[in-house]
C-alpha cells in the first residue's frame, strides 16, 4: 500500500495537476452558470418517415458561456455527470422543456435525455413529476430517452424507475442504439416505446453494406416487438430514402434541420410541415 501510495502521489505532479485546476475551474464556472441562468435548450425536430410531418423536437442542453459563447453539450455534459452537477441542470432541463412545450401547437411531443447519474437513489420519477406539473403538458407529450449505460449501471433498479415513470403516462426511448454494451435482451425485458439507431450506423448506411444489414435487422427486431424507431444523424437525401424504405418510422438529422432555439419551433413546424 506504501508503494502504491507513492506512485500515484507521483502521478498528481505538475502535468496532473494542471488538469485537475482546469476542471476545478470548469466545475465552478458550471456551478456559476447554473445559478446565472446561462444554460438554454435548442430543439431538433424528429419528423415521420412516411409523411415528413415533425412529430417531436429533441432538447438539447447548450451553455451560453459569457467568454466563450456556446459551449456543446459534450463539452460540459461528462464533467456535469461526473460532478453530480446533472441532477440540478437535469432538473431544470425537464422544467425548460415541459415548460416551452406545453405551447406548441397540437400534440407534438418534446423529448429530454436523461443520463445515467439522475438514476441514481430514487431516480427522475420526482423530477419529471414535478415538471410536469408545474407546466401543465400532459405526461402523454414527454418522452424520456436513456442509454444503455442506465441499464447496465443497475438493471433491476432501472426497470423499476422506467415502469414508475411510464406509469405517469411518459414514453421512454432507447438512445444511442448499438453502441454501447448492447445486449438484445435489454429490448425484450425493458418497456421501450421507442429506439434510437445511433447516427454512426447511419453514416455508414450507403458506404457499407454491413452498416445497411445491422439497421435493416436493427429495425426489423424493434418492430416487430412493437417499438417506433428514429434514425438520429440523418444528413442525406439517399440516407432519408433507404432508412424510409427498411421501415424505420421516424428520422432525424441535420437535413431536416439543426437543433434551433425555443423561439424558431414555431416557424421551423411551419416550414417543414408544409414541405
Ligand atoms: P444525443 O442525445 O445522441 O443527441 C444527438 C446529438 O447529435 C446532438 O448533439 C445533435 O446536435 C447531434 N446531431 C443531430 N443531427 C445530426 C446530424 O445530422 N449529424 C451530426 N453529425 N450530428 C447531429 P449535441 O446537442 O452536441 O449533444 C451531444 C450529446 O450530449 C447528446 O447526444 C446527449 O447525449 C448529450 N446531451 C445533450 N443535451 C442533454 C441534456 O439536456 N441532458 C443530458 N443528460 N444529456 C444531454
Ligand atoms: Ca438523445
Ligand atoms: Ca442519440
Ligand atoms: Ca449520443
Amino acid at each position: 500500500a506504501k508503494s502504491e501510495g507513492r506512485g500515484v502521489f507521483r502521478f498528481f505532479e505538475p502535468e496532473m495537476d494542471a488538469v485537475m485546476q482546469r476542471r476545478l475551474s470548469l466545475e465552478m464556472d458550471l456551478r456559476r452558470g447554473l445559478e446565472a441562468g446561462e444554460f438554454e435548450l435548442f430543439y431538433q425536430p424528429v419528423v415521420d418517415a412516411v409523411t415528413g410531418r415533425i412529430g417531436a423536437f429533441e432538447a438539447l442542453v447548450r451553455w451560453r458561456h459569457p467568454g466563450r459563447g456556446f459551449v456543446p453539450a459534450e463539452e460540459f455534459i461528462p464533467l456535469c455527470e461526473e460532478t453530480g452537477l446533472i441532477v440540478p441542470l437535469g432538473a431544470w432541463v425537464l422544467q425548460r422543456a415541459c415548460a416551452d412545450a406545453v405551447s406548441w401547437p397540437g400534440s407534438l411531443k418534446v423529448t429530454v435525455n436523461l443520463s445515467p447519474a439522475q438514476f441514481a437513489g430514487a431516480g427522475p420519477g420526482a423530477a419529471v413529476a414535478a415538471a410536469l406539473e408545474a407546466s401543465g403538458l400532459p405526461a402523454s407529450r414527454l418522452e424520456v430517452e436513456i442509454t444503455e449505460a442506465v441499464m447496465v449501471r443497475d438493471a433491476p433498479a432501472t426497470l423499476a424507475i422506467l415502469r414508475a415513470l411510464k406509469s405517469l403516462g411518459v414514453s421512454v426511448a432507447l438512445d444511442d442504439f448499438g453502441t454501447g454494451y448492447s445486449s438484445l435482451s435489454y429490448l425484450r425485458e425493458f418497456p421501450f416505446d421507442r429506439v434510437k439507431i445511433d447516427k454512426s450506423f447511419v453514416s455508414d448506411l450507403s458506404r457499407d453494406e454491413g452498416s445497411a444489414a445491422i439497421v435493416t435487422a436493427m429495425i426489423a427486431l424493434c418492430g416487430s416487438l412493437g417499438m417506433a424507431t428514429t434514425a438520429e444523424g440523418v444528413e442525406t437525401v439517399s440516407q432519408m430514402a433507404a432508412l424510409g424504405s427498411i421501415g424505420c418510422t421516424n428520422l432525424q438529422g441535420f437535413l431536416f434541420s439543426r437543433p434551433v432555439p425555443a423561439s424558431e419551433v414555431p416557424a421551423l413546424c411551419q416550414r417543414l410541415d408544409e414541405a
